[in-house]
């Protein structure tokens, strides 16, 4: 997606070779013009995929997770990231370690949201080591509910994330593919 290249060009900032800041326009403050553009990217991708949900993890998944929610017409779920002494009775949960913060968390989802036979696209900010994805899977899996996609605003490429998800079966598409970076250097993928 040009737009949103250009924008990691002129706004991004690598702070070392592994994370990416891209807080003026994505995660922290937010170009919701942008948003509603990537939302209709994804849909253009994933419409006729036959997908009943979107799914998204708090918090920097929600923006995009809207936009492509609204332009898909479906309901959207929120994972959270609670501590585990949350009741274990209503929920399906799955450990995830934070790429950003490097602690572990419960990815968590109340069943109630998401009734098994559910055909669920999973949208996010980022594609890393692919934990938070796999997680999302994992969660779904005990759902019994279907990922039937995972579209990602900006893949790091270089990290194993795609190949992980891809052992699972998990189709990705990412609007921007990150081949290389470093400060003041970011280099995109064909
Ligand atoms: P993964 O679970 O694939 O290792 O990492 C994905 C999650 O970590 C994303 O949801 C995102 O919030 C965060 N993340 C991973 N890499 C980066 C990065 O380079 N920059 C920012 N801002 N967040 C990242």
């Amino acid at each position: 997606m040009e737009l949103l290249k250009q924008r990691i060009l002129a706004e991004g900032c690598a702070l070392n070779a592994d994370v990416l800041l891209v807080d003026s326009f994505l995660n922290h403050q937010v170009d919701v013009v942008l948003m509603q553009a990537i939302g209709q990217a994804f849909a253009a991708v994933f419409a006729g995929r036959g997908a009943t949900r979107v799914v998204t993890v708090e918090s920097s998944g929600i923006a995009p997770a809207m936009a492509t929610a609204f332009h898909l017409g479906l309901p959207l779920v929120v994972c959270k990231k609670q501590a585990s002494r949350i009741l274990a009775q209503d929920v399906w949960q799955a450990q995830v370690r934070s790429f950003t913060r490097g602690i572990q968390y419960e990815l968590t989802l109340k069943r109630a949201f998401m009734p098994a036979g559910e055909r669920v696209l999973l949208i996010d900010d980022f594609l890393a080591s692919g934990e938070a994805a796999l997680g999302v899977l994992n969660v779904l899996r005990q759902a019994q509910a279907e990922l039937i996609g995972v579209g990602i605003v900006i893949e790091k490429a270089f990290q194993n994330g795609r190949n992980r998800l891809a052992e699972q079966g998990c189709t990705v598409h990412a609007l921007a593919r990150i081949a290389k970076m470093g400060p003041g250097e970011i280099v995109f993928a064909e």
